[in-house]
């Protein structure tokens, strides 16, 4: 049914560049629309971990992504803020899973060029205003220009226009969260681990980037309100450090070698209710944005990717196909938002027996049982749709 198809896709983000070439290796005409004037990611870095690169394995994008300089993951290390480590979760102990930390910006460039080589044509510059699904799917541009198609898809993130056209009009909710992100020199020999420190009303996320040259910095603190217009700003790398100045010394160390932070305010939306309907679809953060603390957003905008594609393939009708790929992404991806919400109270306790109470916990199953406490991930990491 692909081969007939003509798809609209709107977003070359790491969602909607990889729907697009999986539809389009599937046999359809793909056109990805792009609000910006070029294709790129935040300087930032990013995990993937094992159900993700499922995906970009099927999609043949592993071995690129390993020359672009992919750091192959061996621990996670959860540590209390003032450099105490709580609990080791030792990946190296099932190599058949990789978990993979990546700059933004080698993901999208190997996710453009897999979609241009499949015959993909995305357009840039091309700011979508608005959707029609009354009749033949339409798009229209900010300049007045329609594009119809059999089949829309919004992958067009947390402000997506798709998502309001098919749930009706809903702004995002601030989650009562910032994150500043960097990236720095690997001045402090990590050579293939993720750092949690976590702090009251706070954590940061440290792990390399590029063969180990570059340190990804993620810092969290809880506020009660977001004041800037727009949803992400520059700021002075001084009050990322002010906000972090009663961390260890072994996180101040990292913060004290920012240059340059953007901080961003984290919004986000229930996961829709309804994800398609006559010729309109959902995918990535415009279906189910998340919080950032299980590493799971763009994640999930692969498996999305992928399902969507074999969904249309194995189906007898569009709205069939459409059917199915909701019914099979709906209860994961909201099991997914849940986890992710529930990690900012665990990573974030500030009333210090709980926190005590909570680590010590941690630093127990960590010894007496570490294949149970990595175990608690089966769900997530192990689920692989490519072989469903
Ligand atoms: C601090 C932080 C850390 C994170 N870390 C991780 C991590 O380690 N692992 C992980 O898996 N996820 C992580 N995430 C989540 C991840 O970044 C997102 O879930 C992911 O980027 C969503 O991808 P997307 O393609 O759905 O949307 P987006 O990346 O938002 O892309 C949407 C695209 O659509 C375009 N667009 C929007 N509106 C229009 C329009 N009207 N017309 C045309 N084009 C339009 C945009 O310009 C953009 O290119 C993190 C998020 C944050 C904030």
């Amino acid at each position: 049914m692909l081969e007939t198809l003509n798809i609209t896709i709107i977003g070359a983000g790491i969602g909607g560049l990889a729907a697009a070439q999986v539809l389009a290796t599937r046999g359809a005409k793909v056109t990805v629309l792009e609000q910006a004037s070029e294709v790129s990611e935040v300087g930032a870095g990013l995990q993937v971990s094992p159900n993700g690169l499922a995906v970009l394995r099927a999609m043949g994008l592993e071995q690129p992504l390993v020359s672009s300089g992919a750091v192959l993951a061996e621990k996670i290390w959860l540590k209390d803020y003032q450099g105490a480590g709580v609990l080791p979760l030792d990946l190296a102990k099932t190599p058949e899973q990789k978990y993979y930390f990546l700059h933004r910006s080698d993901l999208i460039n190997v996710l453009l060029d897999g979609a241009r080589e499949a015959g993909v044509e995305v357009l840039l510059s091309q700011q979508v205003k608005a959707v029609q699904n009354g009749g033949r799917p339409t798009a229209t541009l900010a300049g007045g220009a329609t594009h119809e198609a059999d089949l829309i898809i919004g992958a067009d993130g947390v402000h997506s226009v798709v998502r309001g056209a098919l749930n009706g009009p809903q702004e995002p909710f601030f989650t009562g969260h910032v994150a500043w992100r960097a990236v720095v020199p690997n001045s402090f020999g990590r050579l293939n681990d993720v750092q949690v420190h976590m702090g009251p009303k706070r954590h940061l996320v440290s792990y390399p980037l590029r063969g180990g040259k570059e340190l990804n910095l993620v810092a969290v603190q809880e506020r009660d309100q977001w004041l800037s217009e727009s949803w992400s700003q520059q700021d002075d790398p001084a009050n990322l450090r002010a906000a972090f100045d009663d961390f260890g010394e072994d996180a101040r160390a990292m913060l004290a070698e920012v240059q340059a932070v953007h901080q961003w305010g984290l919004f986000r939306h229930d996961v829709a209710a309804r994800w398609q309907d006559q010729g309109l679809a959902l995918l990535g953060d415009a279906a189910h944005s998340t919080l950032p603390f299980l590493a799971q957003g763009a994640v999930m905008a692969l498996e999305d990717a992928w399902v969507l594609g074999q969904s249309l393939e194995g189906a007898g009708s569009l709205e069939q196909g459409l059917q199915a790929y909701q019914s099979q992404r709906i209860t994961r991806t909201k099991r997914v938002v849940k986890a992710a919400t529930g990690n900012a109270w665990k990573y974030h306790l500030s009333f210090l027996p709980m926190r005590f109470a909570a680590h010590t916990a941690l630093r127990l199953g960590g010894r007496v049982a570490p294949s149970l406490m990595l175990k608690q991930f089966d769900w997530l990491y192990g689920h692989d749709v490519t072989q469903s």
